[in-house]
């Protein structure tokens, strides 16, 4: 069965879209640790673990939340672009992107920001214009 990341960057789950190629999507975190946190994966494998994934792949995958990362840092004020890799929650390779005023928004075990439905695509909306921009 399709993992729910899978049917996220088929459209068949809605999802506040950032950043779409061929082989990857990335999409607004649903429980953010701040407004603009992001999850980037690819499209055609379903591998669990990061570091399980061809070289192609993975290259392709950092290189393309790379520039995800730019389009938050012009769209999202903050000092950094954080980056995580957990995946203790979504068996499907996902690389957290979280913009950071402080090291303690990197905590995960910190309360997550409530963001309305509008504030969700409003900010989705930026990060994707200025991703469009690159
Ligand atoms: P982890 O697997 O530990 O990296 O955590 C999975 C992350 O995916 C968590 O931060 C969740 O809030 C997020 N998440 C789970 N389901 C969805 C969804 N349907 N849309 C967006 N984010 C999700």
């Amino acid at each position: 069965m399709a993992t729910i990341f899978t049917r996220i960057a088929k459209g068949e789950i809605p999802s506040y879209k950032v950043a779409e190629d061929d082989d990857f999507y990335a999409f607004l975190d649903i429980n953010p640790l701040t407004e603009g946190h992001t999850l980037v994966i690819p499209k055609n494998t379903e591998a669990d673990y990061i570091f399980d994934l061809d070289e192609h792949t993975y290259e392709g995958l950092t290189k393309f939340a790379a520039k995800v990362a730019k389009a938050i840092k012009k769209a999202v004020p903050c000092k950094r672009v954080g980056v995580a890799v957990l995946g203790m929650e979504v068996p499907h390779t996902h690389i957290h992107l979280i913009p950071l005023q402080s090291e303690s928004d990197m905590d995960f075990k910190k309360e997550r920001v409530k963001m309305s439905e509008a504030d969700f695509a409003k900010t989705a909306n930026e990060i994707l214009r200025n991703f469009e921009l690159l």
